[in-house]
């Protein structure tokens, strides 16, 4: 601050595109920059492009509430997420670079016998696979949080399943230290530089067309969230995927307030405090599909009243601004990560509201596909053809918590 800014070199080069490369990754978000470090640094490839339209970062890298967690309760699901867990426990010395990475607890709460059975049942499922997890009654959870609404509660706390490696990581250091890594070992991160079609021999896709000229790829991978069904589209593919915003939302700064993540189980909200003081919240996404990256007022209300039902001592704390990103909704609620029908196109997407958690796990199995053109062993449930065969990973339809 002192230097007034002068003098300070870039973090990483603002390249120009090469005529091609080896790999080109679509999407400077978190998961395209992780997956191009990790094709760097674990595979050797190194002539690699991530190709962005706007600024890496801009999409829902930047745009998240930060948790990240590995309670999930499916085979398919679970070892991936746990892995991405181990990732983001390594990541600052791996990167060496500060993200904040904060393991301060996250708690879903319960608030019926049903709800109860079902996280007993999660937890369990974790343990199984080695992750850890507490089921807490509502004295346990009175213990740790105990100005929730445990009085007047239309829907009475009973209990709650945490997960105390589970936490937040700040997500503009993320995209940032990947950033970074990447491009020191070779990576080009190319800005502003939208894809607008493919290059093609046959069926086989062999590069890129983009708002600066036209691309060769060895293998081009797509890892673009909320505008996947779009690109893939210019691919001639439609995707088991719709758009929809999802909103978040910072109060101004207070003093500490709320030392982990908690979630709301009778209603859609939850909540955790930035280190800067201010209670970053948020709850379901908006209602219809949509590709823009703002959302509407009956959401908002709704948040509001489920953090009122919750947390009533927020009611007069104000809201210094929100803002929405777009998900890339899968049918079942989780991710894809797979060849696609073109030979030569690689598909990462359908990571709904849950793939900031992601961010490690997703670049290492991505960069593991293109680079050896078979799956990695925690993603090999994550194809694009199950809603085809019929072979769903349906955490969406086990209660998942929404991020
Ligand atoms: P993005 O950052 O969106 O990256 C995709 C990039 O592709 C964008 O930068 C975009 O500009 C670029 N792109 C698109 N089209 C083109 C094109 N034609 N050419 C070139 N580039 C293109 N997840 C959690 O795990 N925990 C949370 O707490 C959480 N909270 C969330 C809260 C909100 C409000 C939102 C919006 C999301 C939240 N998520 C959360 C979800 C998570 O942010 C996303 O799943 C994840 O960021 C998606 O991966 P990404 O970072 O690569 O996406």
């Amino acid at each position: 601050g002192l230097s007034g800014q002068r003098g300070w070199k870039p973090a990483w080069r603002d390249a120009a595109p090469k005529p091609a490369y080896d790999v080109v990754i679509v999407g400077g978000g978190g998961h395209g920059l992780a997956t191009a470090y990790y094709l760097a640094k674990v595979h050797g490839i190194r002539n690699v492009a991530v190709i962005e339209k706007g600024v890496i970062g801009s999409g829902n890298a930047g745009r998240n509430t930060t948790i990240v967690r590995s309670n999930y309760l499916l085979p398919g699901n679970e070892p991936f997420y746990e892995w991405s867990m181990k990732l983001w426990e390594g990541l600052e010395r791996e990167l060496n670079y500060n993200a904040m990475v904060s393991q301060r607890g996250v708690l879903n709460l319960y608030h019926s016998d049903a709800q109860r059975d079902a996280y007993a049942r999660r937890g369990n499922a974790m343990r199984l696979n080695g992750v850890d997890s507490e089921l807490l009654d509502a004295e346990g959870v009175r213990a740790m949080y105990p100005f929730l609404d445990f009085a007047n509660a239309r829907f009475p706390i009973r209990g709650g399943l945490l997960q105390r490696r589970g936490g937040t990581a700040r997500h503009d250091a993320v995209v940032w230290g990947y950033a970074r890594a990447a491009d020191r070992l070779g990576v080009d991160i190319i800005q502003n530089c939208e894809v607008t079609g493919f290059l093609s021999e046959g069926s086989t896709i062999t590069g890129v067309e983009t708002t600066r000229g036209p691309i060769r790829a060895g293998k081009v991978g797509l890892a673009v969230a909320g505008s996947s069904s779009r690109v893939a589209a210019k691919a001639g593919l439609r995707l088991p995927i719709e758009s929809h915003v999802l909103q978040a939302f910072v109060s101004e700064g207070l003093k500490p307030l709320i030392d982990g993540v908690v979630t709301f189980g009778a209603g859609h909200f939850y909540i955790s405090q930035s280190d800067k003081g201010g209670l970053v919240f948020g709850g379901d996404i908006d209602g219809y599909n949509s590709y823009a990256q703002r959302g509407n007022l009956p959401v908002i209300e709704d948040v509001a009243e489920g953090g009122m039902a919750l947390m009533p001592r927020i009611g007069r704390v104000r809201l210094l601004r929100h803002w929405g990103g777009i998900m890339d909704m899968s049918m079942d609620g989780s991710p894809i990560i797979d060849r696609t029908p073109r030979p030569g196109l690689y598909l990462n997407a359908g990571w709904c509201y849950g793939g900031f958690k992601a961010t490690p796990a997703s670049g290492w199995c991505f960069a593991h596909l293109l680079a050896k053109d078979a799956p990695h062993e925690t993603a090999s449930a994550m194809r694009l053809d199950r809603f085809r065969t019929g072979h769903l990973i349906d955490e969406k339809g086990v209660g998942a918590q929404p991020n």
